[in-house]
């Protein structure tokens, strides 16, 4: 096992205790799980909200329309001018908005009103790129890990595993090279949690991180951000 891998596992091990005593509010991230539960339908819908757009802005607009729209069924039948009216606060939500309809239309016509449970099926819909049909993936219990900017910032940036990533399918290899496909379903959750709480893209909060003693990042810069440098 090489030396990026060991500290690799032993890091997400730390972030499992830590994730369980973050609040909603701390890392909203959790909240959004609430709202997919584990219905691939409202994964992907939510999912394909979130762009752009905090989670706890994105939970509470994805709530009112799964009350309208419990279903694909639903959504397809619904008038883009009322989608459009709930998804206001989303930033492009006139985009979003067609897109989600179009995507519930596709899950009943030729998906029997199942959501695909592919990358390349998923990858399909208008919308959906590898990030998200990775998450939804994950919440089905396929084996995917998705990587979005906590993921990446931590994962390269900050605790130096792949310093030569190119782009996030790098880090998304290396992930999967190097865990067990049982844990693949809950990085992303860990990551972001973590990313969200603590480890924050503009001031991380090494002062209450239990990894200071062996990130690479505050070695050479974190000190300084405890600091307030
Ligand atoms: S010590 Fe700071 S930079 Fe390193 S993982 Fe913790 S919060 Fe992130």
């Amino acid at each position: 096992m090489s030396n990026s891998s060991e500290r690799l596992i032993k890091f997400l091990k730390i972030l499992e205790k830590i994730y369980d005593q973050l609040s909603e509010e701390e890392a909203p991230v959790k909240m959004m799980r609430k709202v997919k539960g584990k219905d691939p339908y409202r994964a992907l819908i939510t999912t394909m909200l979130s762009p752009r757009v905090k989670d706890e802005i994105t939970y509470r607009v994805a709530d009112e329309l799964f009350k309208r729209a419990p279903t694909p069924e639903k959504l397809a039948k619904m008038e883009i001018e009322e989608i459009e009216r709930i998804l206001k606060p989303l930033g492009l939500y006139k985009q979003k908005a067609r897109n989600i309809k179009l995507a519930a239309e596709k899950i009943v016509n030729e998906y029997k009103g199942k959501v695909p449970d592919t990358l390349e099926e998923l990858m399909k819909f208008r919308g959906v790129g590898r990030k998200i049909a990775n998450i939804v993936l994950s919440i089905m219990g396929k084996p995917a890990i998705a990587v979005d900017t906590h993921v990446y910032r931590i994962i390269k940036d900050r605790w130096e595993l792949l310093e030569n990533a190119k782009g996030p399918l790098d880090v998304e290899r290396f992930l999967m090279e190097n865990l067990s496909q049982e844990t693949w379903g809950k990085v992303n959750l860990l990551l972001v949690a973590f990313g969200q709480a603590i480890c924050k893209p503009q001031k991380p909060r090494c002062e209450i991180c239990p990894l200071t003693d062996e990130c690479p990042y505050y070695s050479s810069k974190g000190k300084g951000v405890r600091k307030g440098k």
